[in-house]
């Protein structure tokens, strides 16, 4: 067991390992990108409630800022541990077609949306953004600030995933002057006998180019992706990579668990289960990258994310504006979520709503005119107070009672009783302490906060309804 405050002091949460703990209570869960989180959106839910709730804020003159979600589902090649929602494909007319319905939908949503809030953040994802060529990309930006009434580039996050194999030295500069400002690099792991078993040959050097052109060009943060438990992946393997990463100094480490789920997604069936490390190797590696992150000055952000201390999402976190949303861990805490693009998640107002996942179903309704939402929640006061909760915890690791029962009608203690009865469990594991007026997570229980969450959600303890199938939840460490 070792404990790690930042090589920056003790500002900084610390998080500790034990490996005991951990095996004890590794499960599956929810990652809570969203609360209710997006097995429990319903198909009741459609064009006409997302209108509704666009319609709610304009009624209470909302003012908040926006933010901006552009799915791109494309990718040229297929990585083996890949659990997204992509079309694999190298006939790139494909993407003209796409970018005609997208533009058409972010039409629609701009006009929604004319006169509220600024927009504040931008994030293209993916699938491959990059799938888009230069021009298709530029023509795509013009048109969005045509839609949207965007914060100057000192103000905004305006961000973009890049798969360092689509994109050149040209196209990274290019991408600046297209008004992006973030950059994040999959990576995953920089071994090539591991990138062989994904199917993903990504040459060091190249992705190292792409760093430093991103910094030449005045990028203002860059992050790498990172995964632990992949095929081939040994400690030294590991140690080697991140050797490299810290190297490469990026300003965000974003460190994914493999979740080998070959039932649910495809491409995992061409990994061979003898070449993945044991759980306990996995729990090793785990250790390790925390331990070298930190040591290097990464501060744990949580539950996969590291940043250094002077990045916008470690100060974000210090002044309590963090938030988590299908992104993972943001800054803006008080923004309209805005998604484009087949399957995309919004999160307008009190609502969820979620795009067709089929390109046929996503041109469909567009060429009826409509907006192609498909099923989504209106949260309930019960919700909303949750969400808050899990929110509050996931980014803070610890719990104001007493603001809680200032914004809710409710004392805490009789509300939450039977929550509070089974943190007990935790507390006895050393993992939070309950006070009168805090929870607070301990260093321990820090890798282990999905756990806690998992406390405060309504939903696992009820069954979803038709749903036969197992829960795709990935396990919490
Ligand atoms: S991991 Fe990313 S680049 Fe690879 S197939 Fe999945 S979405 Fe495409």
């Amino acid at each position: 067991m070792y404990n790690h405050a930042s090589s920056t002091g003790s500002a900084f949460p610390a998080v500790e390992f034990d490996a005991e703990i951990i095996g004890k209570l590794s499960q599956s869960g929810p990652r809570y990108t969203s609360y209710p989180t997006a097995d429990r959106f319903q198909s009741e839910f459609g064009y006409g409630q997302f209108l509704e709730a666009v319609a709610g804020l304009r009624m209470r003159r909302s003012s908040r800022p926006l933010s901006l979600y552009i799915h791109i589902p494309f990718c040229d090649t297929v990585c083996y541990y890949c659990g997204c929602n992509k079309i694999v494909t190298k006939d790139h007319s494909k993407a003209a077609t796409y970018l005609d319905y997208l533009k058409q939908e972010i039409d629609m949503q701009g006009r929604l949306f004319a006169g509220m809030g600024k927009l504040e953040q931008l994030h293209f994802g993916g699938g491959t953004p990059t799938y888009l060529s230069d021009r298709q990309m530029g023509d795509l930006m013009a048109h969005l600030h045509a839609s949207f009434d965007f914060a100057p580039d000192q103000q905004g996050e305006y961000s973009i995933e890049i798969d360092p194999r689509t994109v050149s030295v040209e196209r990274v500069h290019s991408l600046r002057k297209q008004g992006f400002n973030r950059i994040s690099l999959g990576v995953q792991d920089f071994d090539p006998d591991v990138q062989k078993a994904v199917n993903r040959i990504q040459p060091e050097a190249e992705t190292r180019a792409v760093i430093d052109a991103a910094r030449e060009a005045g990028f203002r943060s860059i992050s790498i992706d990172l995964i632990y438990g992949l095929p081939k992946q040994s400690m030294t393997s590991m140690e080697q990579t991140l050797d490299k990463v810290i190297a490469a100094n990026p300003d965000r480490i974003a460190l994914y668990n493999y979740a080998h789920l070959p039932h649910l997604f495809k491409p995992q069936r061409r990994i061979s289960e003898d070449d993945l490390p044991t759980p306990a190797v996995k729990l090793d590696l785990l250790a390790l990258c925390i331990r070298r992150l930190c040591a290097a000055g990464y501060v744990y952000i949580g539950m996969d994310h590291f940043a250094k201390p002077d990045d916008e999402l470690a100060v974000a976190q210090r002044q309590g504006r963090l938030q988590r949303n299908f992104q993972g861990y943001s800054t803006r805490a008080e923004s309209e979520l805005i998604s484009c693009g087949v399957s995309a998640i919004s999160a307008v107002g009190a609502t969820y709503s979620q795009n067709e996942k089929t390109l046929e179903g996503y041109y469909e309704k567009l060429d009826e005119g409509r907006l192609p939402v498909v099923r989504g929640i209106k949260l309930e006061n019960d919700d909303l107070l949750r969400r808050i909760l899990i929110q509050k915890l996931m980014c803070n690791f610890e719990l104001s009672i007493g603001s809680i029962e200032q914004s809710f009608p409710i004392r805490f203690g009789e509300y939450f009783a039977t929550e509070l009865q089974k943190l007990k469990a935790f507390e006895a594991d050393g993992l939070l302490i309950v006070e009168p007026d805090w929870i607070t997570v301990t260093p321990k229980g820090r890798l282990l906060i999905r756990n806690i969450c998992m406390v405060f959600d309504r939903y696992l303890s009820q069954p979803r309804l038709g749903e036969a199938q197992p829960l795709r939840y990935s396990k919490t460490i």
